[in-house]
C-alpha cells in the first residue's frame, strides 16, 4: 500500500519496484521445501550478492561499515516491495546483517570490521548467534562456557544451544565466561569465531516440524586468537545488549503487513461479494492500519536515537513484544476470515497463503531475542518504574551463586 508515501518515498518506491523487477524474479524459490537447507543458504548468499550489487544490502546499516545508512521508512517499503517475492531471505543472512555488523561497527577494532562487514554484506560470510545455553536463555547472563587466557589465544569449554542455522553458518557471534569471580554480568566477553576451529561440535536439533534449523553447539578445548575479542574483556554484557538491541529493532519486515491482510479480505468470499463487506472486518482492518502506523513511527524514532549514539534501553523491548504479538494476531485473523477452512489449512493448500505458516512462526518470535514476559519485566522496570524483581544474585560473585 503507497498511499501515505512522502514523494521522496514514492520515487524510491518506483526506484525499488524496478530494481526488483529486473532482478528478484531469477532468485525466487519455487516449491515451498523441495530444497535443502544448503540449497537455501546458497540461494540467500546469491540474493545478498544481488543487493550488495545492487546498493540495497544493509538499508539500515551505516556507511561505515559499507551499508545504506537509508531511513526506516525506506527500509520498510524495500520489505513490502520484496515480500512480492519468494526471495531467500532468513536467519542465514539475517544474523550476520542485524546482530553481527552491529556490534562489530560498535565495539570491534578497524580491522575487524574491515575483515567483516564488506564479506557481510556480500553474501560471502554467513553467521549464527551463540548466547543461549540450558542454564541461559531469558537469563542471559547466566552463561557458563567459559574461555580461559593462553597466551594469544583464548580456550573455550561449554555448550550452547538453539544456535540458529549454526550448521551452515561461517562464524559465530559468541558470549563467554572469562572472569567466574566477578558478579554474573561483569564476567562476560565478547568474541567472533570461526565455526571451523577445530573442537567446535554443532548438532543439529529436529524439530516437530521435520526442520532441524536450531542447533546444539559444543566447544571442547577451542582456541579463539586475542584478536578476535570484540570489546574489552568484560565488556561482553554490554556487546550482548548492542545484539540484542540491534535485534529488536531490526524488526521491520513485510511480516503482518496490513496492505496484504487487505487483498486478501478482498479475496475472501463474504457479505456482498468479499470479507471486506463486513464493517466488523473493516474496523478490525483500520484498528491494525493504525497500529502498524504507530510501530513503523516509533521505530524510526528509535533508529534515530540509536544513529545518534543514543541507547534506546527497554524501549526496544516495546518494539518487539508489539512487532511479534501483532504478527501473530494478524496472522491469526486471516485465518479467521476463512473460518474452518483457514484453520483446516494443510500446507500444500494455496487458499490460505504464508498466513498459516505466519501464524506458528510468530508464536517462535514470541520467545526469541526475549520472550513476552521478560520484554514486559523490562518495560515494567525501567519505563514504568514499577518495583523490580528480587534479583538476589546480581552482585554476587559467579562463583559463588
Ligand atoms: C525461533 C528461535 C530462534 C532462536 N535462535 C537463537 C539463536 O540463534 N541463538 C541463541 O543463542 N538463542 C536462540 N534462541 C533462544 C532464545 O534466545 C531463548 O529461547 C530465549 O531467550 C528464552 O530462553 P529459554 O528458551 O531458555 O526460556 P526460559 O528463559 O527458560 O523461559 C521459559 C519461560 O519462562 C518465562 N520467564 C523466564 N524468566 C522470567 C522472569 N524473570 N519473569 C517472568 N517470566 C520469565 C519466559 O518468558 C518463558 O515464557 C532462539 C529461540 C527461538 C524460539
Amino acid at each position: 500500500m503507497d498511499f501515505e508515501d512522502s514523494p521522496q518515498e514514492a520515487a524510491f518506491r518506483g526506484q525499488v519496484r524496478d530494481w526488483l523487477g529486473q532482478h528478484a524474479p531469477a532468485h525466487e524459490l519455487t516449491g515451498l521445501g523441495t530444497i535443502s537447507d544448503t540449497q537455501t543458504v546458497v540461494r540467500g548468499r546469491a540474493w545478498q550478492k544481488t543487493l550488495a550489487e545492487g546498493g540495497y544490502a544493509g538499508i539500515l546499516l551505516p556507511k561505515s561499515l559499507g551499508g545504506r545508512e537509508g531511513t526506516m521508512a525506506e527500509a520498510l517499503i524495500f520489505a513490502e516491495e520484496e515480500g512480492h517475492y519468494n526471495l531467500p531471505k532468513g536467519p542465514y543472512v539475517g544474523i550476520g546483517l542485524a546482530m553481527a555488523l552491529p556490534v562489530v561497527g560498535k565495539h570491534g577494532t578497524p580491522a575487524q570490521i574491515e575483515a567483516f562487514a564488506g564479506p557481510t554484506l556480500r553474501g560471502e560470510l554467513t553467521w549464527c548467534q551463540l548466547f543461549s545455553e540450558p542454564s541461559a536463555g531469558s537469563d542471559l547472563a547466566n552463561v557458563r562456557t567459559k574461555a580461559v587466557r593462553d597466551g594469544d589465544d583464548w580456550v573455550v569449554n561449554g555448550q550452547k544451544v538453539w544456535s540458529s542455522w549454526a550448521h551452515l553458518s561461517d562464524w559465530g557471534i559468541l558470549v563467554v565466561r572469562t572472569d567466574p569471580k566477578l558478579p554474573k554480568h561483569k564476567g562476560l566477553t565478547f568474541f567472533v569465531v570461526d565455526m571451523k576451529t577445530p573442537g567446535i561440535e554443532v548438532r543439529p536439533i529436529r524439530q516437530i516440524s521435520g526442520a532441524s534449523d536450531f542447533n546444539e553447539t559444543f566447544f571442547t578445548d577451542v582456541r579463539i586468537p586475542d584478536s578476535c575479542r570484540v570489546g574489552a574483556v568484560g565488556e561482553g554484557w554490554a556487546c550482548a545488549m548492542t545484539v540484542l538491541t540491534a535485534e529488536r529493532l531490526n524488526q521491520a519486515g513485510h511480516e503482518g503487513s496490513v496492505a496484504d491482510l487487505i487483498k486478501y479480505a478482498a479475496e475472501t468470499p463474504g457479505p456482498g461479494g468479499s470479507a471486506l463487506g463486513s464493517s466488523a472486518t473493516r474496523m478490525a482492518l483500520a484498528g491494525a492500519y493504525a497500529e502498524e502506523q504507530a510501530l513503523k513511527h516509533f521505530q524510526s524514532r528509535l533508529r534515530t536515537m540509536v544513529s545518534r549514539g543514543e541507547n534506546p534501553g527497554a524501549l526496544a523491548a516495546m518494539v518487539k513484544l508489539a512487532f511479534a504479538s501483532r504478527y501473530q494476531r494478524m496472522a491469526g485473523f486471516a485465518m479467521e476470515l476463512r473460518e474452518l477452512a483457514g484453520i483446516a489449512h494443510t500446507p500444500d493448500d494455496t487458499a490460505t497463503p504464508g498466513f498459516w505458516h505466519d501464524y506458528i512462526w510468530s508464536t517462535a518470535l514470541r520467545i526469541a531475542g526475549g520472550a513476552d514476559e521478560v520484554l514486559r519485566n523490562q518495560i515494567s522496570e525501567r519505563i514504568l518504574g514499577m518495583p523490580g524483581e528480587v534479583r538476589a544474585d546480581k552482585d554476587v560473585p559467579f562463583d559463588r551463586l
